[in-house]
């Protein structure tokens, strides 16, 4: 059979995830001839043999290609024969800084192969804590500029040996190119410092201590991928408390690192899809209901049903649970939401305070990661924090741009985006601009972003919110500024997840977001498309007297709607707080009846609100802490039991007033009916009432897809009810999965709706 040549394109995610030796590999085992290479679109690959060979080859790039690739397309075009004697090679990069725009791929927890060398006493990696492969290891957090070769990352400060150098040159080998490679003889090496910073035994010996120390009840810090953790042994109740107390902040839930899945079920209840979640190489933190007696501190998550879960995701975890063999906190070393800690002279300067001692190693991280936090919902998973692991992969833009945009997202859970192409790149989470520590990181962010992508931005997306920083930021930029209202850009940042096109109605609700109208927002039904939106409904306006306060202090709210709702006696709510005398409600009272706070028509003070009046702390130490606990008090309750007051909830001239809701709430507590009883009805009739307002605004409009966006929706069982509701009326529902529903999305909506304008 006469030979055929076709030239094949490939691209996507497919540099530094060992493509070229894959394509060499098959290529070699069909007796094909030619070359492979990476280019500035991806990998291209010029092949020459028998026709069903090389259709063999295709369908293995399609079907089965390497692990961590991610292939966007492969295209094909036949060429003349050449008739090339010899064998298949791998050709080096045509450099030319041409490679920069390939996207850079994600950090990946250990893989099997690795893990089985680092277990294998006759392996020359054993107990090697910074093993890895072409498979698995840092990328991001490594990161220094593009194109990604070792150079260009902080793994240039450590020279191969030969032994390394022999693997990364052999196209056979799984470390061919793998720019992380190393090993105890070349690479780095761990070290364990005192809390003052002086090293004190280095290698396994450092490892050792650190053991000893968790294992005894202490405190570590342990310099992993993305960034320093803060270890105690989570069984150690003591442990735990003394923890908490050295952080000395709030309740925030610490996430717990287990070894197995067999460890995993024994302090959660598990499904697939969370199951599925622990083990899947991007390595989230998995929310799960907490099992009844598990052996885990209360401490670990303060007053919550649930607990995050992850895995080991680098050989120096897999070593440091086995030694310790429990179950370890293993929590962002920082404080409230500033930056992990990842540059070694900071974390000392920070953590050495508050710590036993340090674990740390030479390799440097460039960029800060924190874990990714996800949870199962609604028959799939969403990132509740999309980070490590996840970040910086892009999304498809459902449709063709025109210019470069850079978002600079809002104000909370922080990210920042750059549209390049027809696709858009996010960045890690960032944190909350309002720290200092934050805001450096966030200025680094939008420094190293769109140079890892080659994007010079020319529009740049912000908030409408003048005090937002990243508004002030966007404004001192030299370029053409997109403002985008806070709703909007939640809903974007869905229909991009779902490469929706056409317009949809959507439930927007979260804490807050600046309005148009500068009220401020938070209980939206929009109908939105990439070009605009129109505000079709929203929730009832109310005061929000002190501001910020009565974010921190929800019995304010709680106050704000028993008045609107016609009780006017603050005396009878029982809104006192703890160590507050009555003296300060009757001053917010007096506050709102002369008509000061901003108004909002947010959903999440509503919940806050509903929270304290059954019960729940009148205090939070972190932003909707009284709402969680109101969803966790509805769950004694199951969801076909639950009963409904949705007529209370009445709609009329596009507002929807829970006050006659929260009247009867009141009412039925005061009777005696159990709060989770009424927890669980008040999920309902919100959930019934707005779902009614989606599904008749959407029959109106004739529009079949109904998005589901904002922080409130990260309640699983408000999702839930209003994802039933609408299902069954033969609308879609398009709910938040590898996006953020918070505002941790923002940047994502800002940029596609600044990218969608500037191609009009
Ligand atoms: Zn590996
Ligand atoms: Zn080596
Ligand atoms: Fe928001």
């Amino acid at each position: 059979m006469p030979a055929t040549r076709r030239l094949i394109r490939v691209t996507g995610t497919v540099q530094g995830v060992g493509f070229r030796p894959f394509v060499y590999r098959h290529a070699t085992a069909l007796e094909l001839t030619g070359s492979v290479r990476n280019d500035s679109a991806g990998v291209f690959i010029d092949v020459e043999g028998e026709p069903a060979r090389i259709s063999e080859l295709a369908r293995l790039l399609v079907e089965d290609p390497p692990p961590l690739a991610s292939v966007g397309s492969v295209t094909f075009e036949d060429a003349e024969p050449l008739g090339r004697p010899g064998t298949f090679r791998i050709v080096a990069s045509d450099d030319a800084g041409s490679t920069r725009t390939v996207p850079v791929s994600v950090d990946t927890a250990t893989c099997a192969d690795c893990l089985a060398e680092v277990d294998d006493p006759a392996d020359r990696r054993y107990r090697y804590p910074f093993t890895n492969c072409t498979n698995c290891g840092p990328r991001y957090t490594i990161v220094l500029r593009v194109p990604y070769d070792r150079p260009s990352t902080t793994m240039a400060d450590f020279v191969m040996c030969d032994a390394c150098r022999r693997e990364y040159d052999d196209p056979q080998d799984r470390r061919f190119h793998a720019q992380p490679n190393a090993c105890a003889e070349c690479g780095p090496r761990l070290t364990w410092r005192a809390p003052d910073g002086a090293a004190r035994a280095d290698g396994d010996e450092a490892l050792r201590i650190a053991v000893e120390l968790l294992r005894s009840g202490g405190v570590v810090a342990v310099k992993g991928i993305g960034g320093y953790h803060l270890a105690v042994d989570a069984t150690d109740v003591a442990a735990v408390r003394e923890l908490r107390r050295r952080k000395a902040r709030d309740d925030k839930p610490f996430a717990v690192m287990v070894r197995d899945l067999a460890d995993a079920r024994q302090r959660c209840d598990l499904d697939e899809r969370a199951v599925a979640a622990l083990v899947d190489p991007r390595r989230p933190i998995v929310l799960a209901p907490r099992r009844a007696g598990a052996a885990v501190a209360e401490g670990v998550a303060p007053g919550l049903p649930d607990l995050g879960l992850f895995f080991p995701y680098s050989p120096l975890h897999h070593l440091l649970l086995a030694g310790v063999d429990r179950p370890l906190v293993m929590t962002s070393a920082n404080s409230s939401d500033e930056p992990i800690a990842h540059d070694d002279d900071d974390a000392v300067a920070r953590l050495g305070p508050i710590v036993d001692g340090l674990l740390t190693h030479d390799r440097r991280i460039h960029i800060r990661c924190d874990d990714s936090v996800a949870r199962a919902a609604g028959g799939h998973l969403q990132l509740l924090r999309r980070s490590r692991g996840y970040a910086p992969e892009p999304l498809p833009l459902p449709f063709p741009t025109a210019a470069p945009v850079l978002a600079v997202g809002g104000e909370l859970k922080s990210t920042v985006s750059v549209v390049r192409g027809d696709e858009v790149v996010t960045s890690h989470h960032i944190g909350d601009l309002e720290h200092l520590a934050t805001w450096q990181s966030f200025r680094q962010a939008v420094e190293h972003l769109p140079a890892l992508y080659g994007v010079t931005p020319e529009i740049v997306a912000h908030d409408l919110h003048p005090e937002y920083l990243s508004t002030k930021f966007a404004f001192d930029l030299d370029l053409p500024s997109v403002a985008v209202q806070h709703h909007h850009a939640h809903v974007a940042s869905c229909m991009v997840e779902h490469g929706r096109r056409e317009p949809v109605v959507a439930l927007a609700f979260d804490g807050l977001g600046y309005g148009p109208d500068g009220t401020l927002w938070g209980g939206e039904v929009l109908v939105a498309d990439y070009a605009g939106y129109e505000r079709a409904a929203h929730l009832r306006p109310v005061q929000m007297p002190g501001g910020a306060a009565a974010i921190r202090e929800p019995w304010r709210m709680a106050l704000v709607w028993a008045r609107a709702a016609g009780r006017s006696d603050p005396d009878q709510l029982g809104l006192a707080p703890a160590g507050l005398d009555a003296t300060a409600v009757h001053a917010v009272a007096d506050l709102v009846d002369r008509g000061g706070g901003r108004p909002t028509t947010s959903v999440g003070r509503l919940f806050d609100a509903v929270a304290v009046l059954l019960g729940c702390r009148k205090h939070v130490t972190y932003e909707a802490q009284a709402a969680i606990e109101l969803e966790a008090l509805a769950r004694a309750v199951d969801r076909d039991d639950a009963r409904s007051f949705a007529e209370d909830v009445p709609f009329a001239d596009g507002v929807l007033d829970p006050a006659p809701l929260v009247d009867r709430i009141v009412e039925e507590r005061a009777r005696g009916i159990p709060a989770a009883v009424l927890a669980a009805a008040f999920h309902e009739s919100i959930g019934l009432a707005t779902a009614r307002v989606a599904h008749d605004l959407a029959r109106a409009r004739d529009i079949d897809a109904v998005v589901l966006t904002g922080g409130v929706f990260q309640n699983v069982r408000l999702s839930e009810i209003v994802v039933r509701e609408l299902d069954r009326s033969g609308l879609t529902v398009l709910t938040h999965e590898r996006v953020p529903p918070n505002d941790g999305g923002l940047s994502i909506g800002q940029a596609a709706i600044a990218a969608f304008g500037a191609g009009r």
